[in-house]
Order: C-alpha cells, then structure tokens, then sequence
C-alpha cells in the first residue's frame, strides 16, 4: 500500500471523484462508465477507503468536484456518506467551490434541494443542446424541455452558481440553430458556460460512423466560425471568455476546480480511472470498477500507473495549458520555475506569433488573443 505517491503533503489542493455509472452511453464519449448501477454500494465502500489513503499527501482542499459519469445518478445520501468522509480526512476550506455534474435527465426539484442541503454549491448541467434532434443525434438521454426544466428547478433549489455544458458542430446544426441555443442559455443566465466542439475519439459509436462516412464534420473553416461567433455572441451577453472552451459572467464566476487543472495546482482524483497530479508526478487509477473496488478491498492502491514528468515536459505542458487561457503564462513564474527566459528562449518563433497577432505580451504575461485562442492547441507546440 505505502509507496512514494503518499510522501509529500501539500495544500490547497482541488479533489475530484469520478462516479463510474451512465444508464446509457452517448455516441460521442469517450469517458470511462458503465451500465450496471448495481455497483454502486461496493463501488461507496471502496471510495470511502481511497479517500483515507491519501490524508497524509493531500491535508486540504478548497474545490470537490463530482464528475463522471454521471454523478447524478447517486441518491444525495449516498452523495453526502462520501462528503462526511472527505470531511473527517482532510480540511475543506469553508469558502470551497464543492460542484457536481448532473444529467438534466435524472433530476427534480427535491433532488436539487437535497444537493444543495449537504453543501454542494455548484452545479454542472450536461445540456449540450436546446436542439431535440442533436440531442438524439448525440445520444442524449434527455429532452431539450428536460434541460429548461432543471436550470429552473436548480434555481427555485437555491442554486446560485450554476454552469452548463454545450456542444457545437454537430450534424443537424448549421450556425443559425447553433446561436438559438446559445441565446436560449443566455436567457437562463447561467453563471457558467462550457462550449465544446464536437470532437470524435476513435472507439466511440460516433467515430465509427464517421469512418464509415455515416456523418461529416464542419470544415476546419466552418469551426473557426462556431468558435468565433459562440466568443462574440458571449462576450456581448457579458461573459467572459477565460478559456478555449469557457466562459464564465464574472471573475469570481470561473471554475476555480478546472483551474487548478490549467495552472499546474496539484489535484487528487478518486475513483476509477480518476487522475491525479503533484509536484512532478502525475498518476491514474484502474479504470475497470471491478478491479478497482478488488485492489481497494485487499487494501491496495488501485493504481494502474504513475509518470515523472521531467522539466521539458512540465515546460511544455505549462505552455500548452496557459495559451488555451486568456490569461496566459506568467513569464517570472516560468523564469522561477524553469530557470530560463521564454521570451529570450523562444525569441525568434514568438515575435512570429506576435506578427501574425496570435499571441501578445500584456504586462508579464504571454497570452493568445482571440484568434491564437481559436489555434490553441497549435500555439502549444513552439
Ligand atoms: S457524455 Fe456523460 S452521460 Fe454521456 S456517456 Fe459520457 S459520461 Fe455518460
């Protein structure tokens, strides 16, 4: 059980929990889920071990987030035995950002007020379209109707921070319909929104269709588009557009979890196929959930490997992370870090960048503009 994953503490970490179960699977995920929820009670028990393992690395947590999966599938009691373990290992600062992702599908009124009565304080509606035929089209378990009606339950539950996922460039979608769903989120006022283009991972039911020439996807031309028009249609509606795919109606209002994600903050994630993150060390669990509540019972760690990233891979993923930020990379943070100067270090291909508008130099830090944002995942590989 003891190994190098438990020696160093640190604090202000971000916690995620992966609850494994989707009562079907949407053409399009890759996410690791299964079918049978009968799982699920040895699937708690396991969990409440695994969050003991770690309390002498992690000792305190500012954000908890549920994710899957589909969290909401839990009853809240079941949602609430997990919290009261998290509590009773580690410190959760009082101030925390405690999330959960749910499918508008499972959810009620009552279901809301009992999630917010254990102390989760922010919302993660899978919507993905206001559209019933994309939803179909993606798989979806839910209505468009279905999706109205939980934004409105999770407020009258007294939600107060709310986000909700959307996805573009879909078969069916044209720009037109694209901008109905993205005025119809803008009338619910939600205080997050994720915009993600459809993108098909090999083994997926989507993929295979579209191997087999089942379903085109826009042209790269047509998803610059999408992309540009969801960041203007946004931005004009008093978002702020702090991420490639993200979007948030304050400051205060960014997912402070994701954040620790894209800036490098150590992250302990629980559960089957859950990453964690820190220092140099990244590890991740088994994904099978049989495998992982055996590992657990015999009082293992149900790691299925761990890596140390080196400086050049931890370089190289601080840029590639922090040019999908509007913010950007905190060049005397990169010099502490990494002993080095970026803009001397890559002083020929970044005045390029800045020639072609699509990275500038604001104060410390590098940051795309909106166009290098649209590329962001090129930027990356200066
Ligand atoms: S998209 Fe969400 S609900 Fe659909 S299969 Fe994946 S994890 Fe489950």
């Amino acid at each position: 059980m003891k190994d190098n994953l438990l020696k160093t503490p640190s604090s202000q970490s971000g916690l995620y929990i992966h609850i494994p179960f989707c009562k079907s699977k949407c053409g399009y995920c890759s996410f690791y889920s299964i079918k049978s929820l009968n799982p699920i009670p040895d699937f708690i028990d396991a969990l409440q071990k695994e969050v003991k393992f770690y309390s002498k690395t992690f000792k305190s947590f500012d954000t908890v987030y549920f994710g899957g999966g589909t969290p909401s599938l839990l009853r809240p009691q079941q949602l609430e035995t997990i919290l009261k373990t998290v509590n009773k290992y580690y410190k959760i600062d009082p101030h925390s950002e405690i999330t959960i992702e749910v499918n508008p599908g499972d959810v009620s009124l009552e279901y809301f007020k009992a999630l917010h009565s254990i102390g989760i304080n922010r919302l993660n509606i899978g919507v993905q379209s206001f559209d019933d035929q994309i939803l179909k089209f993606l798989g979806r378990r839910h209505s468009a109707s279905d999706a109205l009606a939980s934004m409105k339950d999770a407020r009258n539950a007294g939600f107060a921070n709310i986000g909700i996922d959307l996805i573009y460039g879909v078969q069916h979608q044209n720009i037109k319909s694209w901008e109905k769903t993205l005025q119809t989120a803008i009338n619910l006022k939600p205080e997050h929104i994720s915009c993600y283009q459809l993108s098909l991972a090999p083994k997926t039911p989507l993929y295979s269709t579209y191997e087999a020439g089942g379903i085109k996807l826009p042209s790269n031309k047509m998803q610059a588009k999408y992309f540009f028009n969801t960041s203007e249609i946004l931005e004009n509606a008093g978002y702020l557009h702090y991420e490639v795919s993200n979007f948030a109606r304050k400051e205060y209002l960014k997912s402070k979890h994701n954040m620790k994600y894209w800036n490098h903050v150590p992250y302990l994630g629980l559960g089957p196929a859950a990453h964690s993150f820190l220092n140099n060390k990244r590890w991740w669990n088994k994904s099978a959930v049989a495998s992982y509540i055996k590992d657990i019972s015999q009082d293992k760690m149900p790691v299925e490997e761990q890596e140390l990233l080196t400086p050049a891979q931890l370089q190289l993923e601080t840029l590639f992370l922090g040019l999908r930020t509007s913010t950007g990379i905190d060049l005397k943070l990169y010099e502490k870090n990494y002993c080095t100067d970026l803009l001397e270090d890559k002083k020929s291909i970044i005045d390029t960048l800045i020639k072609n508008h699509l990275v500038e130099i604001g104060g410390d830090f590098l940051r795309p503009t909106q166009t290098g944002m649209a590329v962001a995942d090129s930027l990356a590989l200066i």
